[in-house]
């Protein structure tokens, strides 16, 4: 509280003034050597100072250099403490002066005072006025003034004096105060940045760091806000990663040009800046206050350097508290805490970097496989290159792309034909695809095949070798299709994006390219195959017909001979002739197998379905193998179940199976053996079936020969086997018959002990 004593009068005895001014000044000096407050230390010294001159009017100002102005540190106004927070400026009032000039001005009349210096008053004028500078070691820290209103009082020169004494102590106080305070407050920024320091190591997150680098520099710093700006090493942007502004979120992800606005010029110079006029400074972007009341006064911006690259930018903004302007202290700490927090995040993006990279490594392992797995699912040439492209697409972004195999016949130049394409308007490629091969002088893309090389062009616009095929396309990856050594083929992908291939994609697309390759290789050699087989079933049925007419002749002009129309015979020529008639038999099965077999494998095997009952066709089948089983002395035993339902069959065709497995149990099994045919109902998935079993004792099969067994010409090795006549396709016509009628064929065989052939149709659901 301030001493309300009254000041001693100027007419006090000499000696007492004396002792007065001694004991003022012996407890300032005590004072201004304890770490007091500085408000306490201002107190008192006012206190002691109106004890010896009249100080109605008293004030304590202190300049700020940077600014040039003044601001109030204590203020007595007719003996009264009062509260101002108020700056002037040194043009501003006398202060100003004694500031520049670093001399005491005492006047007994203020206005007068100003008049004759040509100063500009300011405050509340009084009559008498004196103000001392307050001298620090290096520079003048501030101003000490005492008036009065009162026209009577004059300041002598003694009062001079002993005022001058007095703010000198006063400056070494607050001098010392202020380098106290100073020093604390680096030793708090130092502890400070040791914890960082732990801190920023502490965590390999990128986000974390980034945001605990951005919260702890604008700490430090003691500053309102602070932001990140990273490089982006595609383009050479700087990216806000972090600010922590009030309209800090709007800021994140945009962008600066290196070399542009604080930031970039920082970043391309990799020297600090500080403004401490932002919104008069040409390089600020006025647009990063927007969206809020935020308003950037001082910024200092540091470049970040991290293993001998500048990776980004950090800045803190506005100074809180006293202080307005950022000092090249600042800098030094800022940089110190940049230097730490620029590894930290170096570190933080390496460990990401690496921890992404085996991210996107298993993923690609896992989409190879899966593209592996879809490729090899399918032999169909075309449906691989679309499969291929679709997944190309997927990956890189492109906006189209092209798949095409190249074609080296020999009636016509090399040229490459269009196998699948995506985005395209089809007009431009569809000729492509049937008639036409595209030539290997044209385009980027014939320029891949005869180089074998993958190219990628960024700037389509200006290459000559382009053909356009869609507008607006800035950049084209053309990959080609290897196998072994051989190009068999070329991809094409374009992006209107001039960025979109990055490496990691073409190295990706070339991965998937060469796996595609296997697949279409195979796809292309099954074509092959298939055209072969095709070729070859058009020949057999082309065969088998023109034999099928001579040998129904011979078999009907051997028959009417047999039956003695063409007169009587005697013994040794109805022997011939029925030789010839079982061989004409024998050709005439093989045909009609042949016929089969071809129609089947063509898909042209027509069934002419009818209701039928399995006894009927059960029936049908054995009356023609009686005789036949007779001659072995073979017994056939029928199982039929009492009640079948009714199918809706092929009747011919199931007969011909019936037929087949009947004849298979007799010619393999030796005389006098057994044969099983059953008949019953059955399940299969939960479905009505009729089943059927024919069962016999004879050879068996081997393992190994089962299988093989449903395969063309297949014939069991076996000395009974070869013996007996056969084409090695009745089981093979048999099977694809009962799956024609959705129905499954099973075998179950044991060498030396006989086979069961099973066959079950489902029954038609009414
Ligand atoms: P084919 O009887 O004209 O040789 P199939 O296709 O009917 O032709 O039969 C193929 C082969 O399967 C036969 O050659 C024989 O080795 C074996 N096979 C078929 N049925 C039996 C069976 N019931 N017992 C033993 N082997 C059989």
């Amino acid at each position: 509280m301030v001493d309300q004593s009254p000041a001693l009068k100027p007419d006090c005895a000499e000696g007492s003034r004396r002792e007065a001014e001694l004991q003022a000044l012996y407890v300032i000096s005590q004072a201004a050597n304890f770490t007091m407050p500085v408000d306490d230390i201002m107190e008192l010294i006012y206190t002691q100072l109106r004890r010896v001159i009249p100080a109605p009017n008293f004030y304590i100002a202190l300049a700020n250099p940077e600014k040039e102005t003044l601001s109030q540190a204590f203020y007595v106004e007719n003996d009264e403490r009062l509260y101002r927070d108020q700056d002037w400026s040194y043009a501003e009032g006398m202060t100003g002066r004694i500031v520049r000039n670093g001399a005491v001005i005492r006047t007994t009349d203020y206005l007068e005072e100003c008049a004759v210096r040509g100063i500009e008053p300011s405050g509340k004028p009084g009559k008498a006025w004196m103000g001392a500078p307050l001298l620090g070691e290096d520079r003048t820290i501030g101003v000490m003034v005492v008036s009065s209103f009162d026209p009577d009082i004059v300041y002598t020169e003694e009062d001079e004096s002993f005022f001058v004494t007095v703010a000198s102590y006063t400056a070494s106080a607050l001098y010392r105060r202020q380098l106290h305070e100073h020093l604390e407050q680096r030793a708090r920024q130092l502890d400070t940045l040791n914890d960082i320091a732990a801190l920023l190591t502490s965590t390999l997150d990128i986000d974390h760091v980034l945001d605990l680098v951005v919260r702890n520099a604008a700490h430090l710093l003691n500053a309102e806000a602070g932001s990140l700006l990273l490089l982006d090493e595609n383009n050479g942007d700087l990216v806000f990663r972090i600010s922590s502004g009030p309209a800090g979120q709007q800021l994140v992800g945009m962008r600066i040009p290196a070399g542009k606005g604080i930031a970039g010029v920082c970043f391309a110079t990799n020297e600090p800046i500080i403004v401490n006029d932002a919104q008069h400074d040409q390089r600020w972007y006025r647009s990063f206050d927007q969206g809020g009341d935020f308003v950037t006064r001082s910024l200092l911006a540091i470049p970040l350097n991290a293993r001998g690259r500048t990776i980004g930018v950090l800045e803190v903004i506005n100074l809180k508290g006293e202080r307005q302007s950022f000092s090249p202290e600042d800098v030094v700490l800022l940089e110190a805490f940049g230097s730490q927090a620029a590894l930290a995040i170096e570190n933080a993006r390496l460990f990401t970097m690496t921890d992404q990279a085996l991210r996107a490594r298993v993923e690609e392992l896992t989409t190879l496989q899966h593209i592996d797995r879809q490729l090899n699912a399918t032999l169909d040439y075309r449906a691989v290159m679309n499969d291929t492209l679709t997944w190309a697409i997927r990956i890189t972004g492109a906006a189209v792309g092209l798949m095409a195999a190249l074609h080296e016949e020999e009636d016509r130049p090399p040229g490459l034909q269009v196998l699948a394409y995506d985005g395209y308007p089809p007009d431009v490629l569809e000729r492509y695809v049937e008639e036409e091969l595209w030539p290997l002088s044209r385009g980027i893309l014939g320029r891949t095949v005869l180089t074998g090389e993958t190219l990628l062009i960024t700037e389509l616009g200006k290459n000559t070798l382009n053909v356009e095929l869609v507008p607006g396309m800035q950049a084209k990856l053309c990959i080609p299709i290897r196998r072994e050594s051989r190009v068999i083929g070329v991809m094409a992908l374009e992006s209107p994006d001039p960025t979109t291939f990055t490496k990691e994609e073409v190295d990706f697309v070339t991965r998937l390219v060469d796996h595609a390759a296997i697949a279409i290789d195979n796809a292309r050699l099954f074509e092959e195959v298939q055209r072969a087989n095709q070729a070859k079933t058009e020949f057999i049925s082309f065969v088998s017909h023109e034999f099928k007419q001579p040998m129904t002749s011979m078999k009907g002009y051997t028959d009417l001979l047999i039956k003695g129309i063409g007169g009587p015979l005697n013994d040794q020529q109805q022997q011939f002739l029925n030789v010839i008639r079982s061989n004409v038999q024998r050709l005439d099965r093989l045909v009609t197998d042949l016929l089969d077999i071809s129609r089947i494998e063509a898909g042209r095997l027509r069934l002419e379905m009818s209701d039928v009952s399995p006894q009927a066709l059960t029936e049908e089948a054995v009356q023609s193998f009686e005789q036949a089983i007779a001659e072995k002395q073979q017994t056939l035993e029928l199982e039929m179940a009492p009640e079948l339902p009714t199918l809706h069959v092929d009747r011919g065709r199931i007969v011909q199976v019936l037929m087949n497995l009947l004849s298979n149990a007799n010619k393999y099994t030796p005389e006098g053996g057994h044969i099983t045919l059953g008949v019953e109902p059955c399940k299969r998935d939960g479905l009505p079936h009729v089943c059927w079993r024919v069962e016999d004792t004879g050879i068996g099969m081997p393992e190994e020969e089962l299988a093989k067994l449903f395969t063309k010409f297949f014939r069991g090795s076996s000395p009974e086997v070869r013996n007996v006549k056969g084409t090695g396709l009745g089981l093979v016509i048999s099977r694809s018959i009962v799956e024609m009628h959705d129905g499954e064929m099973m075998v179950e065989s044991t060498l030396g002990e006989g086979s069961t052939f099973s066959f079950a149709l489902p029954v038609a659901r009414s």
